[in-house]
């Protein structure tokens, strides 16, 4: 997929062709220069800022720190080996990107709130230090920085072309990760963390990623601007309000998109240069800035250019109303193609020992709640098993504690003869674990094409920085679409399905790791009745094809269709096991679940 569509580009060549124009062509613009030097800064921030707060949603409200951290290293660097800052700028990118890196280690474990104010912690940390940190940094007198050795009738010029180029690459560094995989589960993680991880993303691996990557431009920024201001002390270096700006800068442009921030950035300096110049103190700039955050906030969330690209579309898709699809439709559909010959290219790798799955003592409490009472149970390799038991019965919980989402009080969770019983949930994904959520978890704001390819077969650094469409993915993601029946949806956003239809894309996003058990939720629960019966053709085909199901579900008949093995939890117990006939007439599952009443609707066995 191209991000940069064709009338687009033709504008940015032209804008870039003026910014580099503009120095040569109107030699006295030194004043221009300056208030551009500005721009190219806030766009430069806002864009890194992007990657970490826009793309995966870790709002951080402290990132002039590595603006900060590269103006320190190139002043000291600058000072001890008599060079000037500006030739720093890597150096800078570098100190900056491994701060980012240990500092991420630490403050990505934390979300929301806590996430926002420890960033704004860790700026304020730095601001003591370097006011501290005497002998180094001088204190909070601060340092001089090594004027250029270029012409003074050149004046600013060169850092003006320095950081515009320095903004293309940043620019380039956001489109590139952008339609990366990196990218894909960036917005997989902001739109559902805890469900990226169970299609196997690596989501510490990529958060802290995209954290070091975002201070990459601004400590490269720093070591230049260190020279151009040509002083570097505590509060100019780490100054809040910088952050407050260029987060300003990102949201009102659009957070999330590629000119987003970059147009939020040009538009914070022009506003700031103009106010400083026609409204006089810092006091009543601020006051602004303000009213115009709340205002952003309130009646453009998404910023500027989301707004106006929905707009264009509404304006283009009036007429032509969207394509709902009926849902009779989509199950007549399954029959135009071999199902049973994509279940075989669909399932999983070979040999699994005998006892696939096994749970061992488990327990989990919630304060004096045990959810999961010391259940013990073996699901059989290609078996469909079922789990059925009345709502609150530890069902979900235990689904939890097998695919990672809760940590057991004790117990032990055993896949295919190994014990995961402390793997992380992604790794678990990968070791042929999937699993559907009772309420489905897609990524709303993606489409189902790209729902399903997120999920990643593997996790290495040459995975991570492929284009998010390359390889066999997105042939094999739309083999799994036709399978279900889906193929139409492909380009809908997944927000726009019926509830029903997002389970089955669920179900096929969990296909897409080609798992050996798929552990599922209460399928049935909510979809109407031709669903179902796709849903059940569906599930035969994949176990006929070697995929073992461990299925939880209240729709008894269903149940007492699809499985070999039932069984029941009560009050976090296992009451019993046995096959279908078993359970049906059990005296204490009848008592204790069933009802008398429960065979009125049961299919003929
Ligand atoms: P089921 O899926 O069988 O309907 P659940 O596993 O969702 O049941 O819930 C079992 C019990 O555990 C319920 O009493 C529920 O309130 C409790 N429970 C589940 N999750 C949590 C949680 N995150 N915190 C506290 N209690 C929980
Ligand atoms: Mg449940």
């Amino acid at each position: 997929m191209n991000v940069i569509k064709r009338p687009t580009r033709l504008v940015l060549v032209l804008a870039l062709v003026l910014l580099i124009a503009l120095p040569i062509a109107v030699p006295d613009s030194q004043y221009e220069q300056s208030v551009l030097l500005w721009c190219f800064l806030f766009a430069i921030m806002a864009s890194g800022w992007n990657l970490i707060s826009g793309l995966a949603g870790y709002v951080s409200l402290g990132h002039s720190v590595y603006l900060g951290i590269g103006m320190y290293t190139g002043a000291i660097l600058a000072k001890t080996w008599d060079v000037q800052s500006i030739y720093l700028m890597p150096l800078g990118a570098l100190v900056a990107a491994v701060v980012a890196l240990l500092i991420g280690l630490v403050v990505l474990r934390t979300r929301s709130h806590s996430f926002v104010i420890i960033t704004i912690a860790v700026l304020l940390s730095f601001l003591l230090l370097a006011a501290n940190l005497k002998s180094l940094t001088g204190g909070s007198d601060g340092l001089i920085v090594k004027q250029p050795s270029w012409a003074k009738e050149l004046g600013n010029t060169p850092y003006y072309y320095v950081l515009l180029g320095l903004l293309v690459l940043t620019i380039a560094l956001a489109a590139f990760v952008m339609r990366s995989r990196l990218g894909a589960g960036l917005v997989a993680i902001r739109n559902d963390e805890g469900k990226a991880a169970s299609i196997g993303i690596n989501t510490t691996v990529y958060k802290v990623t995209a954290y070091s990557l975002s201070a990459v431009p601004f400590g490269a920024a720093g070591a230049l601007w260190a020279q151009y201001l040509g002083f570097v002390n505590p509060i100019g270096a780490f100054a809040i309000l910088a952050s407050v700006y260029l987060v300003l800068a990102a949201l009102i442009g659009g957070r999330g998109t590629l000119w987003g921030p970059v147009i939020g950035g040009f538009l914070v300096a022009l506003f700031q240069e103009f106010s400083t110049r026609f409204s006089g103190g810092v006091s009543s700039r601020v006051l602004i800035m303000g009213v115009i955050l709340i205002l952003v906030v309130m009646f453009m969330p998404s910023g500027l250019l989301p707004t106006i690209k929905s707009a264009w579309e509404r304006r283009k898709a009036r007429g032509s109303a969207v394509k709902f699809i009926d849902q009779a439709s989509i199950a007549a559909s399954t029959t135009e193609v071999d199902t049973s010959a994509i279940a075989s290219r669909v399932v999983h790798r070979g040999d699994a020992p005998e006892n696939i799955l096994e749970v061992r003592d488990m327990v989990k409490r919630f304060g004096g709640v045990t959810a999961v009472d010391g259940v013990s149970l073996t699901v059989k390799r290609g078996s469909i098993t079922g789990l059925i038991g009345p709502n609150g019965s530890g069902k979900t919980t235990l689904f939890n504690c097998i695919t990672g989402t809760y940590e057991p009080t004790s117990g032990e969770v055993v896949l295919t003869g190994h014990d995961i019983t402390s793997a992380k949930v992604w790794s678990r994904a990968h070791d042929g674990l999937g699993r559907t959520f009772q309420i489905t978890r897609l990524f709303k704001s993606m489409t189902v094409l790209d729902n399903l390819v997120a999920p990643l077969e593997r996790t290495s650094p040459q995975e991570m920085v492929a284009g998010r469409y390359s390889g066999e993915e997105v042939d094999r993601a739309r083999e799994v679409l036709a399978f279900m029946g889906l193929q139409e949806f492909e380009k809908q956003n997944a927000a726009a399905l019926s509830f029903g239809q997002q389970k089955l894309v669920e179900l096929a996003q969990v296909l897409m790791l080609r798992p050996s058990i798929i552990l599922l939720d209460e399928p049935a629960s909510g979809i109407n009745p031709t669903l179902i019966d796709k849903l059940a053709t569906v599930i035969r085909k994949l176990n006929e094809a070697g995929t073992t199901v461990l299925i939880v579900e209240h729709n008894i008949p269903l149940v007492l269709s699809l499985c070999d093995h039932i069984h029941v939890l009560a009050e976090g117990k296992i009451l019993t096991q046995g096959t279908p006939a078993e359970i049906r007439n059990d005296p204490n599952v009848i008592e204790a679940y069933l009802g008398p009443d429960h065979m009125v609707e049961a299919p003929n066995a």
